[in-house]
């Protein structure tokens, strides 16, 4: 920064240097006007004293005349004497009347005594008065009848405000000595008669006489502080008592010779410096903003800098997977939509591939996520030894790809789907560890299976649900009928929402008998659900797109809820309540709570745990081994069984399910179906009842529907039967009554044991 940039650097510092070039400049400006004002008043002084030697001169010719009439007339008088005395008292009338500021003109004699006088009317009263002086300076008149010269006495203030003045003439000299002329008059009027007009209006005149102020009488206030400007003195009768008079400019001609231009160049000059500090003040701050400015500038062009780069890293991270480094779903999308676009007018089949790995929830759980990660690493590298360079893979999120490949044909793009699977058939080993990982693919052809990116990627899922089902390790291509389930299952999960608000679930009853007496020994729970628009939707069915919906929640704490409430009715009417079996989906496992609302329910309805049978099937036992180890324990431990359900369709094995507290197995109906002529049914059952035995677990066969089958079951010392052959799945109300009273399939008990 430079030292000017720091000198204004803030607007307080721009304030402070233009308020100093504020005074800077007043203070220039106001010696300018006072050198003018000076100027101007050296200029007034000269011409004041200009005038007044013109007055001076006036004075001086119009006392001078005076005198020279008095010495006249003392003259005429010691030549006529008094025989002639009425011409000379004519002339001297004459001449007081002429020059009316006398007050009197009078002779005395040698002894002062008054011979005659003419004098104004006023003025008469003070006669004696007005000649008393001639006393007091009755030294100084012996004196002037010797020398001849005329003597002038101090002035006397006489009423009415004015000061007077006598002159006396001595009349004939020495031993001719006759007395004296004495003339008194006024001397204001004397001197506004002696100066000229043309300077009555111009000047203030202010006369002394031995220190005391004559003219003007009594003196105005203004006087006082009135700044004189020129003065002369007169002394006539050279007796060193001088009449000073002293000059000044009256104010109107003060102002009228008085130039404008100090005034003008005070009032232009603060505001010339005012608007100089304005300008200064504006011209550094202007100055400091563009500075602020070109240094927000550059950090503004930095920052555009540093978000293009964030931007550019932002772009990466939200269209890449930091895991693969493959594009991520959002990242795919675009890409797919260039391929989409790029393809048009090309020749061959473009495939859009949903790869999905069977059971990484497993490989994560089991072997963590490290491994898991390390294994979704892998996954591209495996994928790039069968595609093409041209060929797109995608990250979608967890375990799931997307694959696009263009093929001449659709068989290559099938063969391309099958060598996909086939590379994964040998093994990963990561950190020492080996294990195997099978797929499934889904593959929706464009623009067949649809037209836009999110149609095929939805399509393509669609289908690998569809391979999923079927069993996993394969591919399946989306079809038409595929999408119109989807769609179905779309109106479905719909439909449950409002089929819960709307009450149009229930849940039915289905008895479980012993296989050695047929007591009722159990119940297991149900769900049914009457559509409103009159059919029933199969369990199946519904159970599934809830699960697949997220909405198997709110249906499994119903269907738990209603079915513990029935229970704790019926445990009001008979002694010993049948145990209750309910249904647990996965996904009910899967929310962390399950374990905690189940126990706040049976405490609401108090229930021991130990009437209660989990019934969870295999899949979803292996689905997340240690977790739900852990919370199937924890169940276990309250009270509760815990029932294999469907045992013998999945990979089970017994000998896993050593390791989870499982007290029941329950052979699945597919195996009992034709358990009366199938040999091998027969020897599966026959084993499962014997191992489970061994293992001190129970077995309840599913599905029995004849007593051929019931009979089997005997003999393979399977615990306990369930199906159509005692009752179908009833209303509690019926159980109400099973419980109560006989049983109905009381009849069948009896044939079956003779
Ligand atoms: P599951 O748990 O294996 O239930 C037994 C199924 O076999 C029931 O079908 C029952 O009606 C049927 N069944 C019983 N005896 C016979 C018989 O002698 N012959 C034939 N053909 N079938 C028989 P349902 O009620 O249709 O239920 C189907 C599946 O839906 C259930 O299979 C269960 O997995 C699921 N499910 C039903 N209710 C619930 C529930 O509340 N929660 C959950 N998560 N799943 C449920
Ligand atoms: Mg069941
Ligand atoms: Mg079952």
């Amino acid at each position: 920064m430079s030292a000017s940039e720091r000198a204004s650097g803030t607007p307080q510092a721009a304030l402070l240097l233009a308020f100093l070039i504020l005074i800077a400049a007043l203070a220039a400006n106001y010696l300018f006007y006072r050198s003018l004002v000076d100027d101007q008043d050296a200029t007034l002084e000269r011409h004041v004293r200009q005038l007044a030697e013109y007055v001076h001169a006036d004075m001086l010719d119009g006392v001078n005349e005076q005198i020279l009439a008095h010495q006249r007339m003392a003259a005429r008088f010691d030549y006529h004497g008094l025989e002639d005395w009425s011409g000379w008292q004519r002339e001297v009338s004459l001449f007081k009347s002429h020059h009316a500021f006398y007050h009197a003109i009078g002779v005395l004699d040698p002894e002062l005594e008054i011979i005659w006088i003419e004098q104004s009317d006023a003025a008469t009263s003070d006669a004696r008065l007005i000649f008393a002086p001639a006393r007091y300076h009755a030294g100084a008149l012996r004196e002037a009848s010797q020398t001849g010269e005329f003597v002038i006495a101090r002035p006397v203030l006489i009423p009415g405000g004015r000061f007077t003045l006598t002159f006396y003439h001595p009349i004939g000299v020495g031993v001719a000595h006759r007395g004296f002329l004495a003339a008194t008059f006024s001397v204001p009027d004397a001197v506004e008669r002696m100066i000229s007009d043309m300077f009555r209006d111009e000047l203030k005149l202010r006369v002394r006489s031995r220190g005391e102020i004559v003219f003007p009488y009594p003196e105005p206030d203004e006087f006082n502080t009135y700044q004189w400007q020129a003065g002369f003195a007169i002394d006539l009768d050279g007796d060193g008592d001088a009449m000073e008079f002293e000059f000044g400019l009256s104010e109107s001609s003060r102002q009228q010779y008085a130039s404008a231009l100090p005034r003008v160049a005070i009032i232009g000059g603060s505001a010339v410096s005012l608007l100089l500090a304005i300008v200064t003040f504006l011209a550094l701050n202007a100055g400091r903003h563009a500075n602020v400015l070109a240094r927000s500038n550059n950090r503004l062009e930095q920052e555009i800098r540093e978000r293009e780069l964030a931007e550019q890293e932002m772009e990466l991270l939200v269209t890449h997977d930091t895991l693969t480094g493959l594009p991520n779903r959002t990242g795919s999308t675009r890409y797919l939509e260039r391929i989409l676009a790029d393809s048009e007018g090309e020749k061959g089949q473009l495939a859009l591939m949903f790869f999905d790995l069977d059971q990484f929830k497993d490989i994560n759980d089991s072997l963590g996520h490290q491994l898991g990660d390390q294994l979704l690493c892998e996954i591209p590298r495996r994928l790039a030894t069968v595609l093409k360079d041209r060929d797109f893979v995608g990250r979608h999120g967890g375990d799931e790809f997307l694959i696009a490949a263009i093929r001449p044909l659709r068989e290559d793009i099938e063969q391309l789907a099958i060598n996909i699977l086939r590379s994964l058939d040998h093994g990963f080993a990561i950190d020492d560890n080996r294990f195997f990982v099978s797929a499934s693919i889904g593959i929706a052809y464009y623009s067949e299976s649809g037209e836009t990116v999110a149609d095929l990627i939805q399509n393509a899922d669609t289908a690998l649900f569809k391979a999923k089902n079927a069993g996993r390790n394969q591919f399946a291509v989306f079809t038409r009928e595929m999408f119109s389930q989807a769609q179905h299952r779309l109106n479905l999960s719909r439909d449950i929402r409002h089929a819960l608000d709307a009450g149009q679930f229930r849940v039915v009853y289905q008895p479980i008998v012993s296989v050695k007496d047929l007591s009722l020994v159990g119940l297991e729970a149900l769900l049914r659900w009457q559509h409103e628009k009159g059919y029933q939707v199969p369990p199946q069915e519904f159970i599934r797109v809830a699960e697949e919906t997220g909405v198997i929640g709110r249906l499994g704490e119903f269907a738990l809820e209603r079915a513990l409430s029935d229970l704790a009715e019926w445990k009001k009417s008979v002694k010993q309540p049948p145990g209750l079996a309910v249904n647990v989906s996965g996904a009910q496992v899967r929310e962390g709570d399950f374990a905690e609302k189940l126990s706040m329910l049976l405490h609401r309805y108090r229930i021991q745990p130990e009437l209660i049978h989990l019934e969870i099937t295999e899949e979803v036992l292996i689905e997340n081994l240690m977790r739900n180890r852990r919370m199937l324990e924890k169940l276990n431990d309250i009270g509760m069984r815990i029932v294999v359900d469907d045992f013998g369709v999945g990979y089970s094995s017994l000998a896993y399910l050593k390791n989870f507290p499982i007290s029941v197995v329950k052979i699945d109906r597919g195996f009992i179906q034709d358990l009366a002529d199938d040999h091998e049914d027969q020897a599966i059952t026959r084993t499962i009842c014997s191992l489970a035995g061994d293992l001190g677990m129970q077995t309840v066969a599913e599905g029995v529907e004849r007593l051929d089958q019931l009979e089997l079951l005997r003999q393979f010392k399977c615990d306990f039967a369930q199906g159509f052959l005692f009752s179908r799945p009833v209303e509690a109300e019926a159980i109400s009554t099973m419980l109560t009273g006989e049983l109905p399939w009381r009849n069948v008990a009896t044939e079956a044991h003779q």
